[in-house]
Parts: structure tokens; sequence; C-alpha cells
């Protein structure tokens, strides 16, 4: 029995009046309350009706508000039975709908006999009217063995050969965080082009992957083509990921030797600087997923949504793990903690969501967040023990600027890059920031491409540097109040 399934049975047990089960497998959540009832009987409401197994009477045109109406005029019809409602959430903002759950929740905290209402729904909404009925249980993401169990069921059912135990452990890595069905619904897909699931089939798998994902709305996978290799400058912050890489591909080893699992980076610094270059490439280096969280869109509406939202994030990406999860622009999601608005109250409870899970965090969810404003950042993010390190990111110095400049010259006109005067250029972008050198270089190579020109010469370079106000120029003072403060916290400077 699993965790889920032990909860679920203490719950059902100690009648609790509301248990909401937050998945995106319905069917399997239902076989577990049926197992969890222990023989008391299923009643069930969805779209389609009301429907109740005792006597398998349906009554198809029934609402919702008719059904909680019958059970609360008729308290034989609750006993010894489990009520459970599918694809609730979109009718938990009816009005109607709220305050009869909340006649019949009452009832059944007054004593009423045996009875529990179980909803399962993708999505968690929670009226604030029923806040202190409701109890809320996830069920768990399959572990690696029952993805490889699942994975080999389907090849029994399809009658094809089962997998090798090598692409076995590579496929079931792929699928984590899918669910049976959608792992099943991806199976059926890989076999139909040749009636086989070979290797072959990852790139499909992966992509279909990212797309499902996404769609959660939570997370977002993002492929990554950058390494270290595309970073110019940064030096110690590259040869810190580097070591943590290192800890991040054997932690058995790692572990064994006393040395404590990567919890994450906080990068913080100048805009386009390569603070996101960093989280994609740390995603390369440890040969792990990218997984961006979007804050705004943790923001929901009702009570408690924002922190629900937050944990399955933090749960989905527990699930994927090992994984690289990367928070951008931090300083938004947590702006206004401990403030005394609304607004700023989801903010406080869903940073203490945040803050407890980096601090107890055991799983290989390697967390990296990038931050362009540490002054309105809480405090205690920026305590040691949160984050592994946090590393300051300013402009780049002219060795830097000279690394980037080659970078972005040699990816899109390798051939011309020997005759460019790489030094003179360094020395002409002081105050640039590494977008800015990306941006002159494509410049540059539009220009001489529009004026029918064969070669990229260091002239067409400096004529794009001419046109181009760095960053320095554009926000000085924001930049040298910036620069005063990571140096007063001293933070590590990525750069040597
Ligand atoms: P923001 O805070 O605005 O999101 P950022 O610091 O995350 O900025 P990046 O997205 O990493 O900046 O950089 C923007 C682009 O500038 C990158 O795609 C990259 O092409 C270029 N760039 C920035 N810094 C570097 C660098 N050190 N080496 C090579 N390219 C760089």
């Amino acid at each position: 029995m699993n965790k889920f399934e032990d909860n679920l049975i203490r719950f059902m047990d100690a009648g609790f009046p509301i248990i909401y089960i937050d998945t995106f497998e319905e069917s399997k959540a239902v076989k577990y309350v049926q197992s969890a009832a222990c023989g008391r009987v299923i009643m069930e409401w969805s779209v389609t009706g009301f429907c109740d197994y005792a006597t398998n009477s349906v009554c198809p045109d029934w609402s919702l508000a008719d059904t909680l109406r019958f059970l609360i005029s008729d308290a034989n019809s609750c006993h010894r039975r489990v009520l459970v409602l599918t694809d609730i959430h979109s009718y938990l903002s009816d009005p109607v709908v709220t305050a009869l759950l909340k006649l019949l929740a009452q009832k059944i905290v007054k004593g009423l006999d045996d009875f529990n209402i179980v909803m399962v729904s993708p999505v968690v909404v929670i009226p604030p009217e029923l806040e202190k009925f409701m109890s809320i249980l996830s069920m768990d993401y399959l572990s690696q063995p029952e993805i490889k169990q699942v994975v080999n069921d389907f090849c029994d059912e399809q009658e094809i050969d089962r997998l090798s135990p090598q692409f076995l452990d590579e496929l079931s890595m792929a699928l984590k965080g899918l669910t049976e069905f959608e792992i099943c619904n991806m199976l059926a897909m890989a076999l139909t082009d040749d009636g086989e699931i070979t290797s072959s089939d990852m790139d499909l798998i992966i992509e279909q992957k990212q797309q499902l994902i996404r769609k959660s709305g939570i997370l977002e996978m993002i492929p990554v083509k950058e390494d270290l290799s595309s970073i110019g400058g940064l030096e110690n912050l590259k040869n810190w990921l580097q070591r943590k890489g290192k800890i991040f591909k054997n932690v058995a080893k790692a572990e064994k030797f006393g040395v404590d699992i990567p919890k994450g980076v906080l990068i913080a610094g100048m805009p386009g600087c390569g603070k996101s270059l960093n989280a994609k490439a740390a995603a390369k280096l440890f040969n792990v997923p990218l997984l961006r969280m979007d804050m705004g869109r943790l923001m929901g509406k009702y009570v408690g949504e924002s922190e629900a939202n937050m944990r399955k994030a933090i749960k989905l990406a527990e699930a994927i793990s090992p994984c690289v999860l990367w928070i951008d622009e931090l300083e938004k999601a947590f702006a206004g903690v401990g403030g005394n608005s609304g607004a700023s109250d989801v903010t406080t409870r869903l940073f203490g969501t945040f803050l407890t899970w980096l601090q107890e965090k055991e799983s290989l969810a390697f967390v990296v967040a990038t931050a362009n404003d540490i002054e309105k950042m809480p405090p205690e993010l920026m305590r040691k023990g949160r984050f592994d390190e946090i590393f300051y990111v300013g402009l780049p110095n002219k060795n830097e600027r000279e690394k980037i400049f080659e970078i972005h010259i040699k990816k899109r006109r390798p051939n011309d890059f020997k005759k460019i005067d790489i030094s003179a250029l360094a020395s002409k972008t002081d105050g640039y920031s590494g977008a800015d050198i990306e941006g002159v270089v494509k410049e540059s190579i539009e220009d001489t491409y529009a004026n029918e020109k064969t070669e990229l010469t260091t002239q067409a370079i400096n004529e794009a540097i001419k046109n181009t106000h760095s960053l320095k120029e554009i926000m000085k003072d924001k930049l040298e109040k910036m620069d005063t403060l990571y140096k007063e916290r001293k933070y590590k400077n990525a750069s040597v």
C-alpha cells in the first residue's frame, strides 16, 4: 500500500467530511476510494448525473444541487456511504452548491453515520466557506519501478517483447512525472509507426512530455542547447557548477564520502549578463531536464490555490528529478513578502512553502534561481543554508567581453573570426552587457549581408557598436547602486 492509500483510509475512517483528491488520474483515484471504502457503498455524481451503486439507480437529470438536497433531506441514504464527486472544481464557484456542501459537511461533523464526501479533480479549488471542512490529498506520481511495471504491462497487453533492462531504465527515467494514462498513450503512439518501442522513439517521447508538462500550467520543460562553452567569462560560477556537477552525477558515491546533496544556487545581477544562460548550461552539464517555474501562472484566485499550485510544481519537479528547477525573476515572485495587503499575504505564504521546501529538500531537484534586483528580496532568502551559494553577476570585464565576442562571432561567421580584432572591440565596449555584445554582432552581420559584402569585418562591428547604447549608459544609477549593494553583502563574484 502506498502513502496515498494509507492516508486516504485514515482520513475516511476518521470521518473527515470532505476529502479533496488532487489528481489527473480520475479513474485510478476512484479505484483507490472504492478499496478504501471497506465495504461501504459508493454513490457518484458527475456531469452525467447521479448514480447510487447500492441500488444501481441512475438519475441522469440530477444536478449537483439536486443530489446534495436529496442527501441532506434523507439521512438514511447516507448511511455507510461515500459520495464521490468528479470534475468538481468548476462547480465550486456556484454559491448554491457551496452552501449545500457546507450544510452536508456540517451534518457529517455532527455525526452523520459513516459518510464522507470525496472530491476528485485535477485543480484544487477551496471556496472559503468550505475551507475548514476540506482536507486535500495529492496522489503521488509514479515511482521509477512503478513506471517500469506500467511499461512491462503495456508490452504484455500488446503482445510485444518486453524492453531490454538498459532501455527500460532510460525510458522509465524519461517518463517520470507523467500519469499512467499519459504513459500508456505515449507508448501507444511510439508503437504505431513501426510496431516497436525503441530508442528511436525517445525524441518523440521527450517532445510529447514537454507539451504535457507545459499544459499542466505550472512548469515548463525547456529544451537546452547551451553548455558551459556558450558562456564567455563568469569563470568562478562555471567552476562552481562544474564541482556541483561532479557530485550530481554520482550522488551515491559523494554521499557515502559525506558530501551533502547540492540544493541550488541564486544568481543575481545585471540584466543580459548570462544568468539564464547559466541555468541552461547547468542542466546540460548535469545531463538532466530543465524545468522553468512560472510564478505568474502559479498565483490563483481561491484561498490556498497559489500554495497548492506551488506544492504541485514542487512535487512535479521532484517526480521528474534529477532535474534543474529554474526559477526566473525570483524577486518578482516574492516581492511584497511581509506586507499587509491581501496579495502580500498570499505571497508570504507562498514564500514560506518555498523556503521550507528549499531548506528541507533532499531530492535531486537542483534549484537555479535568477534575479535582477535583490533589493526587493526578503532577507530570509539570502541567508546561508537556503542556497548553497549566492553569486553576483556584474558587467563583463575586458577579458570576458573578448570571449563573448568570440562566442557570438564564431557561432554565426566562423570563417571570418580569424581576421577580426576582438581585443579592439572589447576595448570599445566597456559597460556593455553580454546581450548588448550579442546584439552588436547580430546587427553587424545583418548590415554586412544587406550591403552585399561577403565578409564580416572589425570595421562593420565597430559601426554597430557606435549605434548601440550600452547597458551602463541606459541604467547608470541603478547599476552603480546594485554594484555597491552586492559588494556590501559580500556575494561571490561570478567572474574571476
Ligand atoms: P535577464 O535578467 O534580462 O533575463 P540574463 O542575465 O538572464 O538577463 P541571459 O538571458 O543569460 O541574461 O543573456 C541574454 C543573451 O545574452 C544570451 O542569450 C546570450 O546570447 C547573451 N549573453 C549574455 N551573457 C553572456 C555571456 N557571458 N556569454 C555569452 N553570451 C552571453
